[in-house]
């Protein structure tokens, strides 16, 4: 019997991941697509050493009581990790490490993308061109959209994706206003953003984009009373977790026009249901949680995920740990 240790995934990754970690570890993995079921994930704790997973698997407290004691980490390949239990996998000594700074840059070159999709209406040009509704050579008033260049861009969570959009927005000569819970007077210094309360960014802004993590206080941030506080002529960007906003508040505000447009990345349930009332809407445009999505940002991912797993069942201390307190609870062993 081999004695090397044994790693689960719940998804196969780029070829290079995949040949460092089996260069270290014994390696299985899920082999479909979607998810693996809940009773997999707790046999496979209950047998391995760690666990590489997606943001799509729901490692809550009953999958993670199932680990056994040898069981030692589990590592996200993803930023977020709202879908994992970080309290109950602390208590059981389980590190549980993320994937940040690799995707900020692409993540906020998709935010960006979005935004200007939203505004120039791009998505649904596509839609115009491809459905045979062109029928006049030029339209002075066809499809027409909102500037982007000079306006107010109001970010929510000023944190690596939220700067890195600022970078892009100074690009274009934006007026730059954040909210967040804490003050980045970097961001401040070298892009000239102006903190303000939320209250005033929704009021101010032509632009509100979120990249804040979901968490208990920024489920459904963006809820009914504040839509109705932002501009009518105001975009909606959302690349960050699809909770934040609540979606049938954001129907109606698209619907009653308090708001000019959407522009979603991520939904509250995902995949998003076709029938989702959003999608009926030529003022939304959607995409399916790719924010991250480049070929060499999703590579980098997936080595930073396994580079953190080698880390943890070499018993160090992994360089993207999320939950330090759990050194208090198992110590790293060299
Ligand atoms: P980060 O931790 O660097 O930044 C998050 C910022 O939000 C921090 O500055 C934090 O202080 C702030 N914040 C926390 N709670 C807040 C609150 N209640 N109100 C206002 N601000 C608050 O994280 P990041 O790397 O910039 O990533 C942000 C989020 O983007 C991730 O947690 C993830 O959910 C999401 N994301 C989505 C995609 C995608 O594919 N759509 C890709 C990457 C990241």
């Amino acid at each position: 019997m081999s004695d090397r240790k044994k790693v689960y995934l719940t998804r196969e990754l780029p070829q290079e991941a995949m040949d460092l970690l089996k260069s270290k570890f014994e390696v299985e993995v899920w082999p479909e697509e979607i998810p693996p079921p809940k009773s997999l994930l707790k046999e496979k704790m209950r047998e391995v050493d760690g666990l590489i997973c997606l943001l799509t698997e729901r490692i809550d407290r009953e999958v993670i009581e199932a680990a056994g004691p040898q069981f030692r980490g589990i590592s996200q390949v993803a930023v977020g990790y709202d879908n994992i239990d970080i309290k109950a996998a602390t208590e059981k000594g389980i590190y549980v490490t993320n994937t940040p700074g690799v995707l900020t840059e692409t993540t906020a070159d998709y935010a960006f993308a979005l935004l200007m999709a939203t505004a120039r209406r791009i998505a649904e040009a596509d839609r115009y061109v491809r459905s045979g509704k062109w029928k006049i050579p030029w339209g002075l008033m066809m499809l027409l959209g909102q500037d982007i260049w000079g306006k107010t861009i109001g970010i929510i969570g000023m944190g690596r994706i939220g700067t890195a959009v600022a970078r892009r927005a100074k690009g274009m000569n934006m007026k730059i206003l954040y909210y967040d819970v804490v003050r980045n007077e970097k961001a401040e210094k070298e892009l000239g953003a102006k903190y303000v309360d939320l209250e005033t960014l929704l009021k101010e802004s032509d632009f509100v984009t979120l990249h804040v993590p979901l968490l208990p206080s920024t489920r459904h941030l963006i809820n009914e009373e504040r839509l109705k506080l932002m501009k009518k002529t105001a975009c909606l960007i959302n690349t960050s977790r699809g909770p934040v906003v609540d979606e049938k508040a954001l129907y109606k505000a698209l619907k009653e026009g308090w708001i000019w447009a959407a522009g979603l990345d991520v939904w509250e349930k995902e995949p998003t249901d076709p029938d989702n009332p959003l999608l009926k809407l030529d003022n939304v445009t959607a995409s399916p949680h790719i924010a991250s999505g480049s070929i060499a940002t999703r590579t980098k991912m997936a080595l930073m995920a396994v580079e953190n797993m080698i880390a943890i069942l070499e018993g160090k201390v992994p360089p993207n740990l999320v939950n330090k307190e759990v050194l208090k609870v198992r110590p790293p062993t060299s």
